[in-house]
């Protein structure tokens, strides 16, 4: 069985053909700077190379339209026929309290998606493109919702509620609902299988460390708590992000500097982060090696982002009540040994002991024999974990 896997972002549309029977990606690719003047495609298909066209002003549609074309290709395509394609499965960030499981596209969660659009206002709207564009494009096929947000819909009131007014929970859902979920299913679900204790048991914390950082911690396969709030802003150090401050800090710069709330918004999400305390660059490839050039503020950002993430394990080994795997994922958690070292190496008083050697060549188990707790080095597999969730739900059907 075939599934087509859609990203539909604001201003790109990613997408994944998997044969489900191997999992093996069948052909990828994106279209860039959709609605913008030099737009372009990229194909990539098993064995067939891969292909870029510049086309002047993509719109999800006529992204989509390629996406088959190509796909279709008698030289370098991967299906003989559209209906190859059994279903396909839509990444949609925020489902509110609404979706807490994959779930299929119909005009009531199409309007849920719609709903959730002041939640999300960036990611929402260009998800509900794509999937009106994949009816229009491929109709009778199934179009399932994977959203962000499902996974964290089992944690629990006291860790997802905010102490503000409750009213404001009720009448403006201003609450905790977690972002990256799709990333943390994957891992924890891989992770699981690293584990000898009864899956119901199985204490787990995962560190998704990218550009967008966010750590949950999973007990048994559920979320108890993940550090992205009510946005993507709140939690770890990011890029450009953040993560936690005093809320004052809002009101006392605005105040302070005549900041607009716009102006605000943006100084904690663009300006902020890795980028702000350095002054430099969000990218943390650069900041290593400014820190090692002797850079003081390169050096300030990365003790300033790996302090945050060791006091969020810390706590999260509480909420867990224990710890029996760690799990580091992403483009800084995949990559950056010195990251997992300087973070690891100071967690032995809760059991945590790394094998710098394995750590060293990124092995996916980088836990020494006397660690309390495997630590674990898991690529993230976000377009697969769609596709298996979308593959679960047609065959309930
Ligand atoms: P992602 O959002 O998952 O693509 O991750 C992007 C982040 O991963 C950027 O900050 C990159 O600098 C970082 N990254 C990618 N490769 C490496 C690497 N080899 N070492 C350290 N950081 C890396």
């Amino acid at each position: 069985m075939k599934i087509l896997v859609i990203n539909s972002g604001s201003s790109s549309l990613k997408f994944t053909l998997f044969e489900m029977e191997n999992e093996t990606r069948l052909a990828h690719g994106m279209a860039e700077r959709i609605g913008q003047s030099g737009s372009s495609f990229h194909f990539t298909a098993n064995g067939g190379g891969s292909h870029t066209i510049e086309v002047e002003n993509l719109n999800y549609r006529t992204s989509l339209a390629l996406v088959i074309k190509y796909l279709l290709d008698p030289k370098f395509g991967v299906i003989k026929d559209i209906a190859e394609i059994s279903a396909v499965g839509h990444r949609i960030v925020h489902g509110g309290e609404h979706v807490s499981a994959p779930i299929v596209l119909d005009s009531k969660t199409k309007s849920i998606i719609k709903e959730c659009f002041e939640l999300a206002p960036l990611h929402n709207p260009p998800n509900l493109q794509g999937i009106v564009a994949a009816e229009d494009i491929m109709p009778g096929v199934p179009q399932i919702g994977v959203f962000d947000t499902a996974f964290f819909q089992s944690i629990p009131q006291h860790a997802f509620l905010y102490a503000i007014p409750y009213e404001m929970y009720k009448r403006d859902a201003v609450r905790r609902y977690g972002f990256h979920g799709t990333s943390h299913k994957y891992v924890s679900i891989k992770a699981s299988g690293f584990l000898d204790e009864p899956k119901e048991f199985q204490k787990i914390i995962t560190c998704h460390l990218g550009n967008g950082c966010s750590i949950s911690a999973i007990k048994g396969g559920k979320p108890l708590d993940t550090s992205m709030g009510l946005t993507p802003l709140e939690g770890l150090v990011m890029g450009t992000r953040c993560g936690d401050i005093d809320p004052a800090i809002v009101v006392y710069l605005m105040n302070e500097e005549h900041l607009s709330s716009e102006e605000i918004y943006e100084i904690l999400n663009k300006k902020s982060g890795l980028l702000g305390i350095s002054g430099l660059t969000s990218d943390f490839r650069d900041i290593l090696n400014e820190a090692d050039k002797g850079n003081k503020r390169a050096l300030l950002a990365l003790r300033i982002f790996s302090y945050r993430l060791k006091k969020y394990i810390g706590s999260y080994y509480t909420v867990l009540g224990g710890l029996d795997a760690l799990v580091f994922t992403a483009g800084i958690g995949e990559h950056s040994a010195h990251l997992r070292a300087d973070v690891c190496n100071k967690l032995e008083c809760i059991g945590i002991s790394i094998d710098s050697e394995a750590n060293r060549n990124s092995e996916c188990v980088i836990s020494d024999s006397k660690s309390k707790v495997k630590v674990l080095v898991i690529p993230t597999n976000e377009e697969l974990m769609i596709a298996r969730d979308t593959l679960a739900v047609v065959q309930a059907q």
